[in-house]
């Protein structure tokens, strides 16, 4: 009996700490906004084509005050949960464009939106009111999504896309090959871009299966006429396969990490229209 005791409040303790973490974190996520603690980092988008960046990912970076730096891994689901990720993604859309209205007009900015900001029915005003207020042309953002986005709700969500789609907004899905049946959505809606996951990626030069998948999905791709993007590209040897084999677009830390808003800005204003895009980056003087 005693041991029985001891067992079940050995167990209880960390459950208990574990609850009241996520709850002082989900208090903490509240104030993150008000208190200027989230911000947007910006990763370059090279295209394979003419060897030109074409714009950048905008991602989410939260400084604690007292946990340092949270990886988005473990906020974003924390928000998801609490619904503070419908605030929060507000901020993004608006803060994405409001940088990307300082760079040049032909450069692109994708913003990553959770499932629970696609169940949002005024998702497409909302949208196109943060690309008008900061002057940016909504044909110049991408939103990304993952299919967990068509797992519920779908009819409605894809109706949403839809009118995303009709303002001019391009759609990409995200982390290709990670979910449980990315094909038929690829048959339900038609998706502009289609973005590799980077665990295929790595493999490239490891793998001959993974080697494989990577050639059909890039077919695949483009028979749908969609842009290939291929995520987590981390040596030159990818980027040269990846070309190789026909695909549209790379993004990963050998092109370039996620930079800070004022030094993806320096970097994009001073690329002229002739000179090399992707050098200016390869040795940023900024
Ligand atoms: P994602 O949209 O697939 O973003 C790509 C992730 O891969 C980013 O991680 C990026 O920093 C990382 N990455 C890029 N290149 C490389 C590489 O060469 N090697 C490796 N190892 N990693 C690379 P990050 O910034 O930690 O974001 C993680 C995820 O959090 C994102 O995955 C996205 O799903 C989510 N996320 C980020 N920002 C937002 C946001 O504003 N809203 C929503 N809803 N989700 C976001
Ligand atoms: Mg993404
Ligand atoms: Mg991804
Ligand atoms: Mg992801």
């Amino acid at each position: 009996k005693e041991d029985g005791r001891g067992t079940i409040r050995a167990f209880d303790r960390p459950m208990a700490e574990r609850v009241q973490a996520r709850k002082s974190m989900k208090l903490d996520l509240e104030a993150a906004l008000a208190r200027n603690e989230l911000r947007l980092v910006f990763q370059p988008l090279l295209d394979l084509g003419s060897d030109r960046i074409v714009g950048a990912e905008a991602l989410l970076r939260w400084r604690h005050p007292v946990r340092g730096e949270v990886s988005p891994a473990e906020f974003i689901p924390l928000a998801e949960d609490t619904g503070l990720i419908v605030p929060i993604g507000e901020w993004v859309l608006s803060e994405a464009c409001r940088h990307a209205a300082s760079w040049p007009v032909d450069l692109t900015v994708a913003v990553n939106l959770s499932p629970a900001q696609i169940r949002d029915e005024i998702l497409p005003l909302r949208v196109l009111a943060a690309a008008l207020k900061a002057g940016v042309s909504p044909s110049r953002l991408e939103i990304e999504i993952t299919e967990s986005v068509l797992l519920h709700d779908s009819d409605r969500n894809l109706a949403i896309l839809h009118a995303l789609r009709t303002a001019g907004v391009r759609i990409a899905l995200d982390d290709f090959g990670t979910g449980y049946s990315s094909l038929s959505y690829l048959r339900r809606f038609p998706f502009d871009k289609l973005k590799l996951d980077r665990c295929f990626v790595g493999d490239i030069g490891v793998s001959r299966p993974s080697e494989a998948i990577i050639r059909a999905a890039g077919e695949m791709g483009r028979a749908l006429a969609m842009t290939t993007t291929a995520e987590g590209v981390e040596t030159a040897e990818q980027l040269a396969w990846l070309r190789a084999n026909g695909w549209s677009q790379a993004q990963g830390y050998h092109i370039g990490r996620p930079l800070e808003a004022p030094a993806v800005g320096a970097l994009f204003r001073n690329l002229d229209a002739t000179g090399a895009r992707r050098a200016a980056l390869r040795h940023p003087t900024m």
